[in-house]
């Protein structure tokens, strides 16, 4: 007697790469249901990449009012009204959530409302109900990870923020990573007093190190009082409803704190304990390069596998999946390039290797930089400066990392991906006519190495 499946693919987490995942899973033509417990589009959506960047677009407003006054435009007071910030950003994040319930019907995914449990390798239940797969793709993505401090629980986290009933006046953000570092933008571009603490001695763990350290000049240009080697030990509620923090240099009111320290993978109460799949030792699935756990018919990818947890890396790892199950065409993801962006305000964008990670690899390297004052900014009477960087291998003259802080240096990074992908060398960006006058240019017409 063959066996009964209800689906050939069950999908729990409809974030990023779940739901790519069985959208294009079932484009194949596999039967696939996708469960989801919140709401459809996952964290990018709903309380990531998102709203956070409708929040930078706000935050930039205040600087660009300034900036214009340089270029003729009148000086009256401009005023800033939260709750139409983040009621217009709910109304959007709600427009987005039709439109994945669409893509998801179209090609005939079964969406299930709820929290997956894994009763077995190929079964799950869903409330009251219970299902069998053939495959089951775990896409649960991460949670904010909380500090061990005492009084942790006063702090909010990124889920909270977008939400808050008022702008905050002080705001303490601790951690020195993407979140922290953008949302200290954020709230300092919109006129909160904000407080960045790091515990490391240089925020920004992992990126250039000339990056880090010019953008951390940038920020305290722009207003953020960024500390490091600081560390906060103790959080209470003080009595005015505002929240005292216990600082390395004394204790200090704020109206918010925002514990911006990493993330875990989503498990609990996931029911991997009836099942063969592993964690590593930070607590992260361990998949194969087909996305396979320990448990032949569990597949996992996204942020909750770890790596390089960002949005257009868990929708290509869902598409190499859906592929090699489905599509006759078995992928891998590639995981060289990727490029980024930390949406701070000045931005930073950087693909490939840093001058550090480089070196650690043994190329010897050619290092070309510039740092200039944008050519905006010579009229707008902002002290902001642009940083460019790139790492040439000495050798093969092969460009081997990108880096810049400055407007829109996401933007320019993205394309630059694509040349770093292809292999391209100094000599390629040499021969490229630059676009004038761009910031940009001065990517192709960096003729000096650093001495
Ligand atoms: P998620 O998108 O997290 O989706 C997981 C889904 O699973 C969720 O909807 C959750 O509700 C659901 N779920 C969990 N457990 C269960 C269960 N048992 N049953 C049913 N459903 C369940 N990345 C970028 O590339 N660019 C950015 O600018 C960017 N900004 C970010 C800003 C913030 C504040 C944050 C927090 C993240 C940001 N990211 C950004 C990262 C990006 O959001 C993630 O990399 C991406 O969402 C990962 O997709 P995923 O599919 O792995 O998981
Ligand atoms: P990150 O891992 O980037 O940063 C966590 C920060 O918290 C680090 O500075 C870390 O310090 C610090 N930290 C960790 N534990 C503690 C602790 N107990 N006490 C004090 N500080 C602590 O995580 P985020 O939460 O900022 O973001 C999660 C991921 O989401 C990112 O890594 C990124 O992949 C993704 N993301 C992407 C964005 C984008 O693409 N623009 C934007 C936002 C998020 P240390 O360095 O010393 O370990």
């Amino acid at each position: 007697m063959t066996e009964h499946f209800d689906y050939d693919l069950m999908v729990i987490g409809a974030g990023s790469g779940g739901v790519r995942a069985a959208r294009k899973s079932a484009e194949f033509g596999a039967r696939v249901a996708v469960v989801e417990e919140a709401a459809l589009g996952g964290t990018c959506v709903n309380v990531g990449c998102i709203p956070k960047k409708l929040y930078v677009y706000a935050s930039e407003y205040a600087a660009a009012w300034r900036e214009a006054q340089g270029f003729g435009w009148g000086a009256e007071r401009i005023t800033f009204d939260w709750a139409t910030l983040r009621d217009n950003k709910t109304n959007e994040i709600a427009r987005l959530n039709a439109i994945y319930q669409r893509l998801l019907e179209a090609p005939g995914v079964d969406i299930i409302e709820g929290h997956g449990v894994l009763a077995g390798p190929q079964e799950v239940v869903v409330g009251d109900s219970r299902y069998r797969a053939k495959k089951i793709l775990l896409a649960t993505g991460t949670w904010p990870a909380m500090p061990d401090i005492p009084g942790a629980e006063l702090a909010i986290t990124s889920n909270e923020i977008f939400d808050l009933p008022e702008l905050p006046k002080r705001l303490l953000i601790i951690g020195g990573g993407y979140i922290a570092t953008e949302f200290a933008s954020i709230f300092a571009g919109l006129g909160t007093e904000v407080v960045q603490s790091y515990r490391g001695e240089l925020f920004l763990r992992g990126f250039d190190r000339d990056i880090r350290l010019f953008l951390a000049e940038e920020m305290r240009k722009a207003g953020v009082d960024l500390r490091f080697d600081h560390h906060v030990t103790s959080i209470t509620s003080s009595a005015t409803g505002a929240v005292a923090a216990t600082l390395s240099d004394g204790e200090e009111v704020f109206d918010a704190v925002l514990c911006a320290t990493g993330r875990k993978p989503n498990i609990a109460n996931l029911g991997l304990d009836h099942t063969a799949v592993t964690l590593n030792e930070s607590g992260y699935l361990v998949v194969d390069e087909q996305f396979q756990t320990a448990e032949p018919s569990i597949y996992a990818l996204g942020d909750m596998t770890g790596g390089w947890e960002l949005t257009p890396v868990a929708i290509g790892e869902a598409m190499a999946f859906a592929q090699t199950q489905f599509g006759d065409t078995p992928s891998t993801m590639n995981y060289d390039n990727i490029p980024t962006a930390v949406f701070s305000q000045p931005p930073i964008g950087t693909v490939g290797l840093t001058e550090e990670e480089a070196e650690q690899r043994g190329h010897a390297v050619v290092v070309f930089e510039s740092s200039f004052r944008p050519l905006k900014h010579t009229v707008s009477g902002s002290e902001e400066r642009t940083l460019m960087k790139l790492v040439v291998d000495a050798e093969t003259d092969r460009v081997l990392g990108a880096h810049m802080v400055g407007s829109d240096a996401g933007e320019i990074c993205q394309g630059l991906g694509i040349a770093l992908k292809m292999g391209a060398t100094k000599a390629d960006f040499d021969q490229t006519v630059g676009i004038h006058p761009t910031a940009a240019e001065e990517f192709v017409t960096m003729r000096v190495p650093r001495g």
